[in-house]
């Protein structure tokens, strides 16, 4: 029916106005900031970086491949690869971010930057009360500012960071037992060359 929908939230407004006089369930906004609402847990506001372990740099996933760059609406992330490579929870060495900027003032908190990252590196922080006197850089935040750790995540987003750590884990199992693979294919290779060398007819002298 046209205009069911208007109808439908009409009657909920109606519900909590005249709800609220007898039930504190009703009360849908509160004296902020003296009282303030537990974020549920997919809320979400502006993003941050995940690093493991205690170092920030060391412990970034990132690895630059400037996806999510590419992919902001507002085009507010500003990505600069670095030259040089670190390791990353795998052992392989990949590029990391030598400047990862986001201007928080042109964000619009899509989170299109968290779903598009293959690498579970960027994701949406719930931290909100982000405001500055300074317009021009104050929400200019660089990748310092920007990290934070995988702890942090695990208690913001518990269910979204334990898929992530399980994905993470299941990665790292897999690149585990490649090597192991490529170990052992290199071992017996050269056993068999061992072998075949070892029955080749010595030359006549
Ligand atoms: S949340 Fe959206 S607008 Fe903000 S940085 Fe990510 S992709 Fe860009
Ligand atoms: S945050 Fe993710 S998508 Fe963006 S550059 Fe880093 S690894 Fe790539």
């Amino acid at each position: 029916m046209l205009g069911e929908g208007i109808i439908k939230g009409m009657a909920e407004t109606a519900r909590n106005f005249l709800g609220s006089y007898v039930s504190d369930e009703r009360l849908t906004t509160v004296q902020y900031p003296e009282e303030r609402i537990p974020q549920i847990e997919n809320a979400r506001q502006f993003p941050f970086l995940v690093f493991d372990g205690d170092d920030p740099m060391k412990g970034m996933r990132c690895v630059a491949c400037q996806i999510c760059e590419k992919e902001c609406p507002p085009k507010c992330i500003y990505i600069v690869k670095s030259k040089d490579k670190k390791p990353d929870y795998k052992n392989q060495q990949q590029f990391y971010p030598a400047t990862f900027d986001i201007d928080l003032s042109v964000c619009m908190s899509c989170g299109i930057c968290a779903e598009v990252c293959p690498f579970e590196s960027i994701k949406m922080d719930t931290e909100f009360e982000l405001s500055t006197t300074d317009r021009f850089g104050g929400l200019l935040v660089n990748k310092h500012q920007l990290a934070k750790s995988n702890g942090h995540y695990r208690k913001i987003h518990p269910g979204d960071a334990a898929a992530s750590d399980a994905a993470l884990a299941a990665e790292l199992a897999k690149a585990q037992a490649k090597a192991k693979a490529d170990v052992e294919a290199k071992a017996k290779a050269a056993a068999e060359a061992k072998a075949k060398a070892a029955v080749q007819p010595t030359p006549a002298t």
